[in-house]
């Protein structure tokens, strides 16, 4: 009967191209936007997201003050072409106060999120749906699209853009470790993560990225007195950032090895020094060309990076800020927090905890740690045969997505169509944002998705029938629209 009423309600919009977006986080949200924003009288947007606010995904979901944005509000703005959005949006709603170089908690910035398509959808509300269920199938119905949805309903699309963002970390595949277990929180990010921990214990963090950061801040907000292990392989923490100014990274004759690539960044880096600058100027200097470094480099060259320099590369280039990473440094000097690298060789729950067993990496010597807790830290997963996606799972199965050749998303085109298990670019079905990081390496933050926001935006308007209406916005419409 649901069924029944979506096709009606489609039937009645059928003059105009239907847009589906599956995943309602930043990328997703803010695709609809713009799609929106460009051409709200000859579309119609239907966004399905499966959580309860669309705008806040994985990232900007939390409720804690205390988990930070690691990118200044300066380059943040969810707008590419309006790089002081955030800064006025949150000074008109958050605190007069905020300054550029500042690090805004992030649901503040889920709640700018959520209303920047607040606004564009209640300024269009004849063009816009968002439908809060959670797509199971995608398949292909003549020259559309049938989207399935967990509730039941079958909507129809002529185009559909798969935005579905961070997966949760994989399970740890350790030996003894049973697969469910009060001591063992898989998920970090799930809202109850720590809903049974006591003050006093000890926790094990297996992954010391920046989710054993957010869960290290949080934890001890909550007045968690106990001792947190920090476990990685290499036992790196992320760095912290500080404000340093940063001239382009050369990109004539780039190497197109990781050992090439590697000695020009370190002669960057000792020019910096010579300068009075350091190691972050690179870094940073890298990014607006790290998506052409990735993909001139062969195959072969990405798997040696990945291998070799994945976790180098990730301290350095996902930074936290400065006072967070104050209050970290505190408490190793205390002892409070204790790192540890190595590889986990055995997992043993015993009456008074686990027991984790690793091999040091320095010693080489068989270590143990027993602990109260468990949290899986190890990062979004993203080799896409391991989550637990119903909808990536069946249209794997259909053929019409395959994984890239590193595991680390979708194969895709340049444009962001998929690409099907036949090697064809998808005319109709497309991704944006992390499904996008083995074809650009460099897809995950806001400064980077805003940009292949407004790229697959203007893809999709201008693949529209051609049609004189005065609804449809010039760009220079857009932006005066945004700005005001
Ligand atoms: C903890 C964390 C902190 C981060 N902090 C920052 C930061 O400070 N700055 C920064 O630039 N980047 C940060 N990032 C990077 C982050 O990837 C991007 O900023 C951005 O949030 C990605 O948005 P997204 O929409 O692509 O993915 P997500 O935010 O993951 O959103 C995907 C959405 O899709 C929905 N979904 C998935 N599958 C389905 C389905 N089948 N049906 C319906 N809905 C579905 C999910 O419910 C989710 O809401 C952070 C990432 C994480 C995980």
């Amino acid at each position: 009967m649901n069924s029944d009423r979506t096709n009606a309600r489609s039937n009645e919009i059928l003059d105009r191209p239907i847009i589906a977006i599956i995943g309602g986080g930043f990328s997703g949200s803010m695709l609809a936007v713009e799609l929106l924003r460009r051409a709200a009288g000859r579309i119609y947007v239907q966004l399905i997201e499966r959580g309860p606010i669309p705008g806040r995904g994985v990232a900007y979901g939390t409720q804690f003050e205390g988990h930070l944005l690691n990118v200044r509000a300066r380059n943040m703005s969810a707008y590419a072409d309006i790089p002081d959005h955030l800064l006025r949006w949150a000074q008109r709603h958050y605190s007069s106060s905020v300054k550029p170089d500042d690090f805004l908690p992030r649901a503040i910035y889920g709640q700018y999120i959520s209303s920047q398509l607040r606004e564009a959808s209640s300024s269009n509300p004849a063009a816009f749906r968002c439908i809060r269920d959670e797509a199971i199938s995608v398949a292909p119905a003549g020259n559309r699209t049938e989207i399935r949805l967990a509730k039941g309903q079958a909507i129809f699309a002529n185009r559909v853009v798969l935005a579905l963002g961070n997966f949760p970390p994989a399970d740890l595949q350790i030996p003894g470790k049973a697969t469910a277990s009060s001591r063992y929180v898989a998920n970090p990010w799930s809202v109850n993560a720590f809903a049974n921990a006591t003050n006093d214990e000890s926790v094990l963090l297996i992954g010391s990225g920046l989710t054993s950061v957010d869960v290290t801040v949080e934890l001890r907000a909550r007045g968690f007195e106990g001792t947190i292990h920090i476990l990685s392989r290499r036992g790196l923490l992320p760095q912290r950032h500080a404000a340093v100014p940063f001239p382009p990274f050369p990109t004539e004759n780039t190497p197109r090895t990781i050992r090439g690539l590697l000695r020009l960044i370190r002669l960057q880096v000792k020019r910096a020094e010579e300068r009075g600058s350091n190691w972050r100027a690179v870094v940073d200097s890298l990014r607006t060309v790290t998506q052409q470094i990735w993909r001139s480099l062969p195959l072969a060259e990405q798997r040696r990076f990945l291998r070799h320099l994945r976790s180098y590369w990730d301290v350095h280039r996902h930074r936290i800020a400065e006072r967070i990473a104050d209050q970290l440094t505190l408490q190793i000097r205390s002892g409070q927090i204790e790192t540890h690298a190595g590889r986990i060789i055995e997992y043993q729950e015993r009456s008074t905890g686990v027991e984790v067993t690793y091999r040091e990496r320095k010693s080489g010597q068989a270590k143990s740690l027993l602990v109260d807790r468990v949290v899986n830290c190890t990062g979004p997963e993203g080799d896409y045969r391991r989550v637990s996606s119903p909808l990536l799972l069946d249209m794997m199965e259909r053929g019409l997505a395959r994984p890239d050749a590193l595991s680390l998303g979708l194969d895709v085109a340049d444009d962001g169509a998929l690409v099907d298990t036949q090697g064809s670019p998808s005319s109709l079905l497309y991704a944006l944002g992390p499904l996008r990081k083995g074809k650009l390496w460099e897809s995950i933050a806001v400064p980077e998705l805003r940009v292949q926001v407004a790229a697959l935006g203007s893809l999709l308007v201008s693949a529209l029938p051609v049609e004189s209406s005065p609804s449809v916005s010039t760009s220079n419409e857009v932006l005066a629209s945004i700005r005001s």
